[in-house]
């Protein structure tokens, strides 16, 4: 396999994103086809020519299904507002393309196991904006779980923050009702912490919660005096217990002020403790229970080329990884999946338990009852 075509709908945040990540995945690693960048779509038409002439797309329109139908296009990438996702990436699925979607996968848990089944029907391959898994600071915190380093995990703490919505007077926008964003903050935020719990810990097996709205209302503009409900959560809070037994406590908010990606956990084992916070994502912290007391505290170990794929983008350590190259090696974690002919892990079906467990959160919040993940 040569090349594989990319198709990217959207060019936000995460538009932008994809595209530099496919521009990089096999100049970075070297072992992956070349991605060929050949249609972007966004909407006006205009924007779309700009963006793919900047990004350096070979086509560009304002109709993603021309774009699907494309035969030059391998690859679907997603990146628009999550009430979009699921018609997308069901008719890239139907016209034979593998789905590179961003998080959350859809609205509702229903849409979300409708594409997972679409998935397994025609044989794509898929993965979803799970970036923060790709951090090689993550990937090393897995192996000093894994082989023992701090004991057996029995606690897992953590939390997401950001201030996107603490301002009480920002204006209301799609972003606060049910039928246009789904989840507030869990379906933003959260479900990145999810994520991470589950590849340090494990599947959640059963959880309680509480929600709260901060901001019940929010100005039509800047100065209106007309007013519009925010229906999703601005904070979650959750006790888990993984199916290993182990017990979690995790909470999340928009309105957080002054954190910016705050996601941070502490993973506490009967022999030491791993922290992370993603605002420092190039370092870990790591205490073992070992060596004479009067020595013993937490170590930072600043990530480096013993942290792999850290090498692949810098020969030294401590020379940072920043957020758009965790999106390079998702990108080259699907590429490679896709030349060898088997899954990208997180392909639809582990996200799926990740998106399952923020519904879950958000159902234990509203009924006050303990949810049973099934
Ligand atoms: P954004 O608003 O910055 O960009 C969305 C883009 O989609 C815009 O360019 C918009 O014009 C385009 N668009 C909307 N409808 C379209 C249509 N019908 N046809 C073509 N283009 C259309 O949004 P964003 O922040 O990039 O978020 C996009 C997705 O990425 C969301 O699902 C969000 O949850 C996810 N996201 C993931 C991360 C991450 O870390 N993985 C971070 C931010 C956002």
């Amino acid at each position: 396999m040569k090349s594989l075509g990319i198709g990217l709908i959207g060019t936000g945040f995460m538009g932008k994103c994809h595209a530099l990540a496919y521009r990089s995945a096999r100049a970075v690693f070297g072992d992956v086809p070349e991605a060929r960048l050949e249609v972007l779509c966004d909407v006006p038409g205009d924007k779309a020519s700009a963006f793919a002439d900047q990004f350096g797309f070979a086509r560009a329109t304002d109709d993603w299904m021309d774009l699907v139908a494309d035969p030059k296009v391998d690859i679907v990438c997603i990146t628009t507002p999550n009430k979009v996702h699921k018609e997308m990436a069901l008719a890239a699925l139907e016209a034979g393309k593998h789905v590179h979607l961003e998080k959350p996968m859809a609205l509702t848990m229903e849409d979300a196991r409708i594409l997972l089944a679409a998935a397994d029907k025609t044989g794509a391959r898929t993965i979803v904006g799970y970036n923060y898994l790709h951090n090689p600071a993550i990937g090393h915190a897995r192996k000093l779980i894994e082989d023992g380093a701090i004991g057996r995990i029995v606690h897992f703490r953590g939390m997401v923050d950001e201030d996107y919505q603490a301002d009480p007077e920002l204006a209301w926008t799609w972003r606060a009702t049910k039928a246009d964003a789904g989840l507030g903050t869990l379906g933003d935020l959260g479900c990145h912490l999810i994520s991470l719990a589950t590849a340090l810990v494990g599947p959640v097996e059963s959880l309680m919660a509480e929600t709260r709205t901060v901001h019940e209302t929010r100005p039509m503009g800047e100065g209106s005096d007309e007013r519009r409900p925010v229906e999703n959560e601005d904070i979650a809070s959750a006790l888990l217990t993984f199916e290993n037994g182990v017990h979690g406590v995790i909470s999340t908010s928009r309105s957080a002020w002054g954190r910016k990606s705050y996601i941070a956990f502490e993973v506490h084992g009967t022999e030491g403790m791993i922290t992370f916070d993603q605002e420092r994502m190039n370092e870990l912290r790591l205490y073992q229970n070992r060596g004479p007391v009067s020595e013993q505290g937490f170590k930072t170990l600043l990530t480096g080329p013993a942290h792999p794929p850290y090498g692949q983008f810098v020969p030294a350590a401590g020379h940072q990884l920043g957020f758009n190259d965790l999106k390079i090696i998702e990108a080259h974690t699907f590429l490679k999946a896709i030349a060898e002919g088997r899954e990208a892990v997180p392909s639809f079906k582990e996200a799926l338990h990740f998106e399952a467990v923020i519904h879950a959160i958000a159902e234990a919040g509203e009924t006050g009852r303990r949810v049973t993940l099934k």
